[in-house]
């Protein structure tokens, strides 16, 4: 990974990147917006290992992947290719800038002397909504004037989550979801999976790119799927007495989901000690659960409705799919879809997690609806 070439969808952004790599007409910034998962990162890094390579190619503009500071690209180890995530909760001025008692400030150290490796020095940061007021006005000056061999990067999930000051400092480019048969395609293509596996995470991804090859390159990723769907299919023929153990059952599952919902993030939160990243996780991690089930649901009303088997997300369980439609009606199983949404959203408003479990198993489970 690292080369245009190797991107897929978003064209239009490519495009005006690589436009402005090959007229030289790169500004001093860029701000690359998108939902988590949609593979801003990967435009990131094409564009920082593209404007440091010594021998790119033209026509399009793109890496060589052959010249020394691409070489070391690939390998991580580009000392002037610098990334910037949060430490902890924030991105804080020390990062940038020394300190007296934290002397690696990396602008300190970087900013004034000319790229030795490659054509440029680039600083990739990572979730810029999350730059304390102080580190973003440092940033300030050297984003309107750096200096021509130095590019910054900045990436987050929406421009009006960043300081106006900052983001309108830099050009800006929008990451958008990917038409599911593309992604699908590219799944398939670049992660030599099944077709009917990678149909299933490009709608369970909604297009997101990103998210999608980190689940399609990781097994256990497909472990947790499956244990999600098998719960959910004990849920069509389950007895209302047995709603709060199957709630129990479906917060315990969530524990389980790690790969789904992006390994990293809650153990670098972790080590600040705090109780509320431990939370967010938790939470995402029961949102990543109701998601599957809600695609799970979305197939039984698919089924039910039309006998529309090519609609369905989890083609490879047709016939238990079909078996398990048959228990109830299109009104039941849009009834429990939309019980999962609202469900989603008190998990959002940040609700108690045990309590919104045990009201979705049992309306789940109402013999009313069948
Ligand atoms: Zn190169």
């Amino acid at each position: 990974m690292g080369r245009f070439a190797q991107l897929v969808g978003n064209e239009a952004a490519r495009r005006a990147l690589q436009d402005a790599l090959s007229t030289d007409s790169l500004p001093g910034g860029y701000l690359i917006t998108g939902a988590h998962g949609t593979g801003r990162a990967a435009i990131a890094s094409a564009l920082a290992i593209a404007s440091a390579c010594t021998n790119p190619l033209l026509q399009p503009f793109d890496s060589c992947d052959q010249c020394d500071s691409c070489i070391r690209a690939t390998k991580g180890t580009q000392p002037e290719l610098c990334h910037i995530y949060p430490a902890g909760e924030s991105i804080q001025i020390w990062q940038f800038w020394d300190r007296d008692n934290r002397p690696r400030g990396v602008l300190s150290h970087g900013l004034q002397f000319a790229p030795m490796v490659g054509r440029r020095r680039v600083f990739i940061i990572h979730d810029c909504e999350k730059l304390t007021d102080s580190a973003a006005n440092s940033l300030l000056k050297v984003l309107e004037e750096p200096p021509p061999y130095v590019l910054f990067i900045l990436i987050a999930v929406h421009a009006a989550r960043v300081l106006p000051t900052i983001a309108s400092r830099c050009r800006q480019i929008r990451v958008l979801p990917v038409a599911l048969p593309i992604l699908t395609a590219h799944l398939i293509d670049q992660c030599k999976i099944e077709p009917d596996r990678a149909g299933m995470l490009s709608a369970y991804c909604e297009g997101r790119v990103g998210q999608a090859l980190t689940i399609a390159r990781n097994s256990q990723a497909g472990q947790e799927i499956e244990a999600v769907l098998a719960f959910s299919q004990t849920l069509p023929s389950a007895r209302r007495v047995e709603a709060l153990r199957l709630a129990e059952q479906m917060r315990r599952l969530a524990t389980g989901l790690h790969v789904l919902v992006g390994e990293e993030a809650p153990d670098a939160a972790g080590e600040e000690g705090s109780e509320a990243p431990k939370e967010r996780a938790a939470r995402r991690q029961q949102a990543a659960v109701l998601e599957l089930m809600s695609v799970f649901y979305r197939d039984l009303l698919a089924i039910s409705v039309a006998k529309d088997t090519a609609r369905v997300v989890n083609s490879d369980k047709i016939e238990v799919l079909t078996a398990l439609a048959l228990r109830g009606t299109p009104v039941r199983w849009s009834a429990c879809i939309d019980c999962i949404m609202t469900a989603m959203r008190r998990l959002e408003a940040n609700a108690s997690v045990p309590l919104l479990t045990d009201v979705l198993t049992m309306k789940l489970l109402d013999e009313a609806l069948t």
